[in-house]
């Protein structure tokens, strides 16, 4: 397979071991495959600091709840908790295919994931995987550990899949994290074995906190100031984790995640959807990047909705834009140790934008996406069979309690 190299209007770029390499201007290209962008936009691709693959099948017609909910744990009751539950291997293959195909499309490169589907845990990691791999993303994946359902073998089990595929896997354009739900599904037991497997591979978290006030409310019932404390508590934040949303986090907690290295995943449509508030107190870290919940992973969407947020907060947007932006990059640049920039050495994750929208993909310096089209795989294909799993899904939620 020929090298890639990418043409800007004032450099050439060779795709090679994932890197950006310069190559002189009198460069014969003949012998690379060429994406030229010298009369385009180049810049680097997107970044969604935290996401649900597994939701991706939604806007496929998923049904309103019988009952609409209230507040925030009704909502995961209602919705996220019973569709978590109808996943089986199909259907997830078939998400996956289709959210990351999707996000490509959008100009995002790389999303971290946090993955439930309690009635398919042992596996679902390499399902996902092997998705992303197929279709030319770069992902971190984790299983996120709950004693929701079936108590604390529900809890291990989880822990065990990100433990057996942080320890499998080969692929460098994927990251395996320890995960837990959150504090307020996971006894001290179970928090306690994450933070002891995070430590002993090396590995970071990834986790919600503080998303709604219910949390707070919980580990303070066990005995703890916060699920932040409870969590550091016992060592499952080690440095580089990602904390998403943390909406309802003092300045001071915010403050001390930052001292200590911790990034923060801020997901302004997610919480506004689900009227959790805003992640004011944000502003005191310096590691925050922005991420979508699992909405489509359009960044753009999620910049416009923080900026009305943000101006609402008497922030000053634009400068918060600026910084969420800039997070991202350095959160992949602390997780893949390069530069997220069309710089030497720079990771040869690159989108061409023609007019405002995206025509070319290179993700780890593979062409994944060429004059809008997806060269990967058959777009037709993914769509319909994400037809198909999403009506057997949505038949398999009504089924479930
Ligand atoms: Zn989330």
């Amino acid at each position: 397979m020929k090298s890639t190299v990418l043409k800007t209007a004032n450099a050439l770029w060779l795709c090679k071991d994932g890197k950006l390499v310069a190559l002189p201007a009198n460069t014969d290209c003949s012998a690379y495959d060429v994406i030229d962008a010298s009369k385009a936009q180049a810049m680097p691709g997107r970044i969604c600091a935290h996401t649900h693959i597994y939701s991706g099948l939604c806007p496929l017609g998923m049904p309103a709840p019988e009952k609409a909910p209230e507040n925030f744990l009704q909502i995961l009751e209602r919705i996220w908790w019973r569709l978590d539950r109808g996943i089986d291997a199909q259907i997830l293959r078939a998400c996956a295919r289709l959210y990351a195909a999707e996000t490509l499309f959008h100009g995002t490169t790389t999303f971290l994931d946090h993955h439930e589907s309690p009635n398919l845990i042992e596996g679902s990691l390499d399902i996902l995987s092997e998705a992303c791999d197929e279709i030319g993303i770069r992902a971190l994946l984790c299983y996120g550990a709950t004693e929701r359902n079936y108590g604390y073998d529900e809890g291990h089990r989880g822990l065990e899949e990100c433990r057996r595929f942080i320890k499998a896997n080969k692929n460098p354009l994927q990251i395996g994290a320890v995960s837990l739900h959150a504090s307020f599904t996971c006894s001290d037991k179970i928090v306690r074995e994450a933070g002891e497997m995070c430590q002993e591979l090396g590995a970071i978290m990834h986790v919600h906190v503080a998303e709604d006030a219910a949390d707070i409310a919980d580990a303070r019932s066990r005995g703890y100031v916060g699920p932040f404390e409870r969590l550091l508590a016992f060592g499952a934040l080690p440095k580089g984790s990602i904390i998403a949303h943390g909406v309802h986090l003092t300045a001071e907690e915010v403050a001390a995640a930052d001292a200590l290295g911790i990034w923060f995943a801020q997901n302004p449509r997610s919480n506004q959807g689900n009227r959790v508030g805003y992640a004011k107190n944000l502003v005191a870290s310096k590691h925050v990047a922005l991420g979508c919940d699992g909405w489509d992973a359009k960044m753009q969407n999620e910049i416009d909705c923080l900026r009305k947020l943000s101006a609402e907060a008497g922030e000053d947007a634009e400068a918060v834009i600026k910084a969420r932006v800039a997070g991202g990059y350095k959160l992949c640049e602390a997780l893949y140790g390069m530069p997220f920039d069309l710089v030497e050495g720079g990771a040869a994750d690159v989108i061409v934008e023609k007019e405002g929208k995206v025509n070319d993909v290179i993700v780890g310096g593979r062409i994944v996406v060429r004059d809008g089209k997806l060269c990967t795989a058959d777009m037709d294909a993914i769509r319909a069979e994400a037809k198909e799993a999403a009506d057997r899904l949505w038949a398999a939620m009504k089924k479930l309690a």
